[in-house]
């Protein structure tokens, strides 16, 4: 069988897995080592150690990352964070202007205006659905263009074929995070983008219980990013390796099943009286539903709705539901929701967020893998009389 004719499903499951068996192991053993055998390896960066990202659960995760996301090469990271600041500083030197989408993930958003500025790196930030703008705020040191292929929370998608004909016009190094979709939703690597960002922390691991990310993409800059994590020290460890490679087995059969679910849990909403807004980019009423019908798979399994009664009318139904669970994080076994404007979106006023449209009683749901009849019935409970 071709490589590149299996499907999804089948490289989860087979990909990047060490042939022979090691001792004959059908599924890949944890290697708690911290060092091997030194075989007169030249190049600091090949020598077989802990930190620099090649004990066989390293490999075996990056040969299964490149074939499940259609990409040259893999590299996985100590958390998402690592995996974007890695790429960031490996993309980018002191002077170097990058283009960033408005509206970035919390954590990627501090770490362009809060640190990296420090280090001589500056962002302007744009509107990813208005190509003509990014014109403009081009300038002679931009290096490379940065976009999310769901925006959190409103779940918009972003004209992603433009960015990567601008990137390619330009000479820029076109960067996306892809953590909210995963490969099964969408793979981007496939569409041209550079380099893809994933928090395996969210759906790739996908039971909550490790931080682990991935820079997926072109094998030259992977190769490049490598060598400063080697540095950096952002290595993820090998029992969080064995833990991901376990969990990303599952990764299709769990993200169709949320995203069948979600569709379902967005539909009842978008029906119910208390509801003010719905935005999932599987219902028709999306503004981008065409956009995302035309280069996902499946539509992930995160929903975003707006109540009508605000704030309190959300607290209401949080306390009321028995399965959701109020927290951050998403893409795990278990019902998330969390109110964006005071857990994830603080650090903006409050006219930033209204601007931005995080109302003050938006929920932000990543729906888990129980009964959607179950979750339909608990909503429905949590927001009656
Ligand atoms: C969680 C998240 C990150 C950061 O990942 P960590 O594993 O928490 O470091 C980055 N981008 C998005 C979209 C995320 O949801």
């Amino acid at each position: 069988m071709h490589r590149d004719e299996t499907s999804l499903e089948t490289k989860l499951i087979h990909a990047g897995e060490p042939r022979p068996r090691v001792g004959g192991a059908v599924v890949l053993p944890v290697f708690q080592s911290s060092t091997y055998d030194y075989a007169g390896q030249m190049d600091y960066h090949d020598v077989p150690y802990i930190r620099l990202n090649n004990s066989p659960n390293h490999r075996a995760l990056h040969g299964k990352l490149a074939a499940i996301e259609g990409a040259e090469a893999a590299l996985v990271t100590a958390s998402g964070m690592a995996a974007i600041s890695s790429a960031l500083l490996t993309v980018l030197s002191a002077g170097d202007h990058l283009l960033a989408q408005d509206g970035l993930y919390g954590g990627t958003h501090g770490l362009l205006t809060g640190d990296l500025p420090d280090l001589g790196l500056t962002t302007t930030f744009v509107n990813a659905r208005d190509p003509a703008s990014w014109e403009r705020a081009l300038r002679p040191e931009t290096k490379a263009i940065y976009v999310e292929t769901l925006t959190n929370p409103l779940l918009q998608v972003a004209n992603l074929e433009s960015v990567v004909a601008f990137a390619s016009t330009n000479g820029l190094v076109s960067m996306i995070d892809n953590t909210f979709a995963s490969p099964v939703c969408f793979r981007p690597a496939e569409l041209g983008f550079d380099i893809v960002l994933e928090s395996c922390t969210k759906f790739m691991n996908g039971h909550g219980d490790i931080a682990a990310g991935a820079v997926v993409g072109r094998a030259d800059l992977i190769d490049r990013i490598k060598r400063r994590v080697d540095h950096l020290g952002g290595t993820l460890d090998p029992h969080a390796c064995f833990l991901l490679h376990r969990g990303l087995k599952t990764l299709s059969v769990r993200v169709r099943q949320q995203s069948d679910s979600a569709l379902r849990v967005a539909t009842f909403l978008e029906s119910h009286d208390a509801v003010e807004t719905v935005s999932y980019p599987g219902l028709a009423s999306h503004a981008q539903h065409a956009r995302a019908a035309a280069l996902f798979d499946t539509f992930g399994g995160m929903v975003a709705f707006e109540l009508r009664g605000g704030a309190a009318a959300a607290e209401r139904m949080f306390s009321r539901a028995e399965l959701p669970i109020v927290a951050v994080s998403l893409g795990g076994t278990e019902t998330l929701w969390i109110r964006p404007a005071v857990a994830i979106h603080q650090n903006l006023s409050p006219e930033e967020r209204a601007r931005s449209g995080i109302g003050d009683g938006l929920v932000r749901m990543s729906v888990g893998l129980e009964a959607a009849d179950d979750l339909i019935a608990d909503l429905g409970r949590a927001l009656g009389p």
